[in-house]
This record gives structure tokens, C-alpha cells and sequence, in this order.
């Protein structure tokens, strides 16, 4: 079986559903012609048949929330340190330019530098004001609409990101109900104790668990 990842659709506002409709209806009909395109070009596929699709279109970035912190692009470069930071990040990606341009270059011949170019390791922080609404009591958000600026977002909206955004909201909601304390209130050293290394044992091997990544360890 072969997945193929491929298509795309520029210029659409994910908020408005007409849009993403158009651009869903878009994506079918490059399916469809990928699938002549692999059946009568491509060897070993002549007898290749469409097994699925996703059953939507996957938009990278539509609305934030408006956070008690707003997060910058600067804060991310500068690798600030938050006293509040509830997960700190590490990723490659091009500074100071837009990978996922909408001039139709991604992917295409001219899309060389992005294709060989190796982008240097970034580690940052992302503040649990990012997560907390600043005008609604007891909103708290996490994955990619957590409050960053639209420049900013090219490093949060990752999925690494939103597996921590989304550990630490969840920490939070659950010790606010507990504590019958609102969210904003929480104290951060609270939320980030239940990150701290996880470690059992069982037998000779010892479990480890810590901000989403697991590993272990063989006793010799
Ligand atoms: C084309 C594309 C390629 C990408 N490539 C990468 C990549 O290579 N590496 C990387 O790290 N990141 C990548 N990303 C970014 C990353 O995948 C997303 O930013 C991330 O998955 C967002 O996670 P999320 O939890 O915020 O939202 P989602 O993963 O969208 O989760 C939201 C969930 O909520 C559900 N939902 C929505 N409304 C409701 C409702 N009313 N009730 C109940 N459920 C609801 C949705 O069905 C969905 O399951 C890519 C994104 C796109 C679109």
C-alpha cells in the first residue's frame, strides 16, 4: 500500500466555510488526477486502486485565542525564558523564512532551498499564559490556537507543541477543579510538577516517561 501525501490549496481563509469547502472540493479533483496520473505513468501502479482519503482538509493556521500572554516570534528567536514556561520546544526550521509560502514555489523545481538547505536546532519556551483566555474566566486552550501571533505560530502550531500545550492544559483543568481555584490563578509550579520524569520498574527494565516521550532503559 502506498500513502501519498501531496495536494494543496493556497489563498483560503480557513475561517470561512464556503472556502474550505471550495478548497475541499479542490483537493478531491487533484486526487482524482493524481490517481490517472499514477495509473498510467507511475510503474507498478497500473492496477492501483484509491483505498481513502482524509476525511478533511487540514488547514495550518485559523483563529487564536486572545491569551493572557501573547506570544512573539522575537520571544522564540531570543529562546526568552518564561518563568512560566510549560514546555519547552526544540525544532529545525528556516529563521526568518516562510516555508509554506502561498506563491505556489513550495514543492515545486524552485523549492531547492528548502529541500537541501539543513535548518539549525531552535529550543524555546512556550508561557502557560499562552493557554489561559485573558477576557473569559476559565478558558484555556491548547494546540494550535493557543495565543501566538500569526509569526510565532510557524513554531507553536507543531505537533510536539500542541502534544505539550495540550498535557499542560489538561494538568491545569484537573488541579483547578480540584483545588476549586480558577485557572488563572493556578500556580505554574503546580501544573508542571505532574511533568516531572515518570519511572517504573517491571523486571529488568525500567520505564521512563516524561513530557509526552517514553523510553526505557535494560538492566544488564
Ligand atoms: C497539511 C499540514 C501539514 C502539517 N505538517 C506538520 C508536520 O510535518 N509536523 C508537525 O509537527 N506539524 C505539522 N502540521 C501542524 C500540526 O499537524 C497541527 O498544527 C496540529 O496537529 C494541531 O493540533 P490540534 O490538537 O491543535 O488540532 P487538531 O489536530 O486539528 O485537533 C482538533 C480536533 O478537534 C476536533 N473537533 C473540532 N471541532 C470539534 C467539536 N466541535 N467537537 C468535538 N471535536 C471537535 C477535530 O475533529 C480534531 O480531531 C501540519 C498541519 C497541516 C494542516
Amino acid at each position: 500500500m502506498a500513502l501519498i501525501n501531496t495536494t494543496r490549496v493556497y489563498d483560503i481563509d480557513g475561517t470561512d466555510p464556503w472556502e474550505v469547502s471550495r478548497a475541499q472540493m479542490d483537493l478531491m479533483s487533484q486526487i482524482s488526477k493524481l490517481e490517472t496520473f499514477l495509473i498510467k505513468e507511475v510503474p507498478g501502479f497500473s492496477n492501483s486502486f484509491l483505498v481513502d482519503t482524509a476525511s478533511l482538509i487540514g488547514v495550518r493556521e485559523t483563529r487564536h485565542i486572545l491569551g493572557k500572554y501573547l506570544l512573539q516570534e522575537k520571544e522564540i528567536l531570543d529562546a526568552k525564558f518564561f518563568p512560566d514556561a510549560i514546555y519547552h520546544n526544540t525544532t529545525h526550521l528556516p529563521i526568518g523564512k516562510e516555508m509554506h509560502t502561498p506563491d505556489g514555489i513550495e514543492g515545486s523545481e524552485l523549492d531547492l532551498a528548502n529541500r537541501i538547505e539543513k535548518w539549525p536546532r531552535h529550543s524555546h519556551s512556550v508561557p502557560f499564559g499562552s493557554l489561559v483566555a485573558r477576557d473569559v474566566k476559565n478558558i484555556l486552550v491548547a494546540g494550535r490556537c493557543i495565543s501566538s501571533t500569526h509569526e510565532a505560530d510557524r513554531w507553536t502550531r507543531h505537533i510536539p507543541v500542541c502534544y505539550g500545550t495540550g498535557q499542560a492544559a489538561g494538568t491545569a483543568a484537573a488541579l483547578s477543579v480540584l483545588g476549586n481555584i480558577s485557572v488563572g490563578e493556578l500556580p505554574v509550579d503546580k501544573i508542571k510538577k505532574p511533568f516531572f520524569v515518570r519511572k517504573f520498574a517491571f523486571g529488568k527494565t525500567i520505564f521512563y516517561w516524561h513530557r509526552g516521550i517514553f523510553a526505557l532503559r535494560v538492566a544488564r
